[in-house]
């Protein structure tokens, strides 16, 4: 085995080595997943619930140290990554509420009675990103675990000490052994695993598009059910009916919240012609005041990016890009980049259309309403997007005209657990979270009992 050595990214201290798994021990994984699936289905509603709930309490009594953990594997905020971790637990929480509920129905036949059953779908294979390793992983073990599935789960490589800790924690709840295993590995390894087993049920996959495709079409050898979560290039809409000094303070952290490294990241920022002057020039000193530094500090709006690497990545595409002002950030150690403000003379290029996954933006004027759709619309991609406007009937006009599956209007808030988060396009496949989670958990089963006799 082969094991990876964790790095503060704000630091650049070593933090632990961890161990990566093989196609062996993925399969040791598999198998003992699947040995427990067939006693986790059969665990009473009421005692699923139960330990569903108290999981959800192990994680409440963690949150200080998972969120510790985070700040210094991932470089998040202290505050963005307490967050994270309530997250989880509230999730965990919300999905508790499944296990008495996984309802079927009852449909009215002749000759009998006809009923349908919700049932789990056995080995969930999950496949974590490492932009937030733990909403992403709750998103997609909670509801699963909670239908009665069992769940292997893939932390990214480099983000995989909160799941190791999570793992430990259902435990320590008393959740089975084998009912939620992390395996942390690479990609090409594990994930890849999950994909050709034929006992895993289910993918999970949240991360890049390219990525996305190939696991849609390994999970296409076995009509394997698949759930994707992919790339966004999102766009913030700033009209001239807007309140703007509302508009421009929030603007900064539409996209530079967690670095920039988040698929909801309003990464284009489009705005109205009228006001285009007047706003760039607050927009700059509301960028200055967005302060990128110490993650451990409450007082932190943004910390580093994840590793050198991405860091670099995304300075290649400020490089040879417009760049109207920057704010600032520490020089080093650590893999520091500053929030950017781009006016792209050219909406073909590179910065307008790819996902970026850093602290970047690009400002782009538009004259009718028309054409700032045409604009936000004119992308693969289709994950989220916001309206500042004050006319209701501009907001209703706008949000139902954007191809996106998540969208805000005067805000940029986009995540809630008990509502429905996806995308459209090449932005994914299925929706996670809310009330319709769970159907992606199970299959539906119908059976007919015939009745006999007068
Ligand atoms: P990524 O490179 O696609 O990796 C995502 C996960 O897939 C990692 O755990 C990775 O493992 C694994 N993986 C890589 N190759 C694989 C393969 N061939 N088979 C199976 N698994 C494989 O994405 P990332 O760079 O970690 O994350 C950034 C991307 O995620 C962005 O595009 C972002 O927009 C997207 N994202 C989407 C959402 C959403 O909800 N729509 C949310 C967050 C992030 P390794 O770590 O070993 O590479
Ligand atoms: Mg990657």
């Amino acid at each position: 085995m082969t094991a990876y050595r964790v790095i503060n990214p704000a630091t650049e201290e070593f933090l632990r080595e961890v161990e990566l798994a093989d196609v062996e021990t993925t399969d040791r994984a598999i198998a003992a997943a699947t040995t427990a699936f067939a006693t986790w289905r059969h665990v009473s509603p009421g005692d699923r619930a139960r330990l569903m709930r108290r999981f959800a309490d192990v994680v409440d009594a963690h949150i200080d140290e998972l969120a510790a953990l985070e700040v210094a594997n991932a470089g998040h905020t202290i505050s963005n990554a307490t967050w994270e971790a309530g997250n989880v637990r509230d999730v965990i929480e919300y999905f508790a509420g499944v296990p008495e509920r996984l309802f079927g129905r009852q449909i009215p036949v002749e000759g009998g009675m006809n009923v349908t059953f919700a049932e789990p779908l056995g080995v969930v294979g999950v496949i974590v990103p490492w932009n937030f390793p733990m909403p992403i992983a709750g998103w997609g073990f909670a509801p699963a675990l909670a239908a009665g599935n069992t769940v292997v789960l893939k932390p990214a490589e480099i983000t995989p000490l909160t799941a190791i800790r999570l793992g430990e924690l259902a435990l320590e709840a008393g959740l089975p052994e084998g009912v939620l295993t992390v395996i942390p590995g690479k990609g090409s390894v594990v994930g890849e695993r999950f994909v050709t087993h034929p006992d895993v049920r289910k993918i999970v996959f949240t991360g890049s598009t390219e990525v996305g495709k190939r696991i849609m079409a390994g999970c296409a050898a076995q009509v394997k059910n698949v759930t994707l979560e992919l790339g966004g290039k999102n766009a913030n809409i700033v009209f001239d009916d807007a309140d703007l000094a509302e508009a421009v303070a929030a603007a900064p952290g539409g996209v530079f919240d967690n670095s920039g490294q988040d698929c909801c990241s309003r990464s284009r920022l489009l705005v109205q012609r009228g006001i285009h002057a007047e706003f760039l020039a607050a927009l700059e000193e509301s960028v200055r005041a967005f302060t990128c530094g110490d993650p451990t500090r409450a007082d932190t709006d943004m910390g580093p990016l994840v590793t050198a690497a991405h860091r670099d990545k995304v300075a290649g595409y400020v490089e040879n890009a417009e760049v109207a002002f920057t704010g600032s950030c520490p020089t080093g150690p650590g893999f520091w980049f500053p929030p950017t403000v781009i006016t792209p003379g050219d909406l073909r290029q590179a910065d307008f259309n790819e996902e970026i996954f850093g602290p970047v933006v690009s400002v782009v004027p538009f004259d009718t309403e028309e054409e700032a759709l045409a604009i936000a619309n004119n992308t693969e991609y289709g994950l989220s997007g916001s309206i500042w406007t004050n006319s209701l009937d501009r907001a209703v006009r706008v949000s139902r005209g954007i191809e996106a599956g998540n969208l805000s209007v005067n805000s940029h808030s986009s995540v809630r657990y008990w509502t429905p988060f996806g995308g459209f396009k090449q932005s994914g496949l299925g929706r996670e979270l809310g009330p319709d989670a769970v159907a992606a958990f199970t299959e539906t089963k119908n059976v007919f009992f015939a009745t006999r006799g007068a």
